[in-house]
């Protein structure tokens, strides 16, 4: 079965259809430093997430996962191969479309969630909206929609301080989806909080992921939520292998 047939009948309310899978990373190579110090993170490493798949990314500390989400996420270029998120190929874009996608077309989420402090949850939402050019009417709409859905709309008129772990980090999810990029990518997002807050804030991450057709790439160290992933990655000798 070709990509096309996989995702036809996925729905996207997210962002736009896509035929393909929202991010395929292509024989990529990236070191760091030359010589004898020459650190080679990947080589010739290839991974494919589709459109309303959840994909788990556990390895060691010092393995690369971060290093794999930054060109993922075209914070870095790889000093070889091919990214596509959607149908660009990213490496032949220049800086400033690359900018344009890693605003709209990706979402990140980090362990700590980096909201703006001085601002409400819904302005969080609002804010990355209103960069996109959307209407605050249009954007404080879909940040209520997307605060509701994770079931934080209670709190949308509050900063950051005065939510607790798991609220701020459910704050930061919706924020990611905002401008309905294809792809999400995280960064132990449930890392800094307890089993249960975490259980939670990932139940409401997948339900997300699942109805809105985004495609979710996820590094953790938690083995029970990656198990509740579709597949679970890993780096090794430079590649990206299913285990
Ligand atoms: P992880 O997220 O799995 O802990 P990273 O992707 O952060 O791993 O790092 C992978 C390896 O690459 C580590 O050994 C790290 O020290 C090294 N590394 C990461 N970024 C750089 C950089 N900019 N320059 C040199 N080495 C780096």
């Amino acid at each position: 079965m070709n990509s096309e047939t996989q995702n036809h009948e996925t729905q996207n309310i997210a962002g736009e259809n896509s035929p393909r899978a929202a991010l395929s990373m292509r024989n990529i190579d990236r070191f760091y430093g030359d010589g004898d110090n020459k650190l080679h993170i990947l080589q010739g490493a290839n991974l494919d997430v589709k459109q309303g798949e959840l994909v788990a990314l556990i390895a060691p500390s010092g393995a690369g996962k971060s290093t794999l989400l930054h060109l993922a996420g075209l914070l870095e270029r790889p000093n070889g191969g091919e990214i596509h998120i959607g149908q660009n190929e990213c490496s032949a874009l220049s800086d400033r479309q690359r900018t344009r996608m890693r605003r709209f077309d990706v979402g990140f989420v980090y362990q700590f969630h980096h909201l703006l402090p001085e601002f409400t949850a819904k302005e969080n939402l609002i804010i990355p909206q209103l960069i996109r050019g959307l209407s605050r009417k249009d954007a404080g709409e879909r940040a209520e929609i997307l605060l509701n859905y994770m079931r934080i709309g209670h709190r949308a008129e509050h900063r950051p301080a005065e939510l607790s772990g798991g609220e701020q980090q459910r704050v930061a999810i919706a924020r990611a989806v905002a401008n309905g990029p294809r792809l999400l990518l995280a960064d132990e997002p449930t890392g800094n909080l307890d089993p249960e807050t975490s259980e939670y804030v990932f139940e409401a991450l997948s339900k997300l992921v699942r109805t809105t057709g985004l495609a979710a790439l996820i590094a953790t160290h938690n083995h029970g939520l990656a198990a509740k992933m579709d597949r679970t990655v890993t780096i090794e000798n430079g590649k990206i292998i299913d285990i």
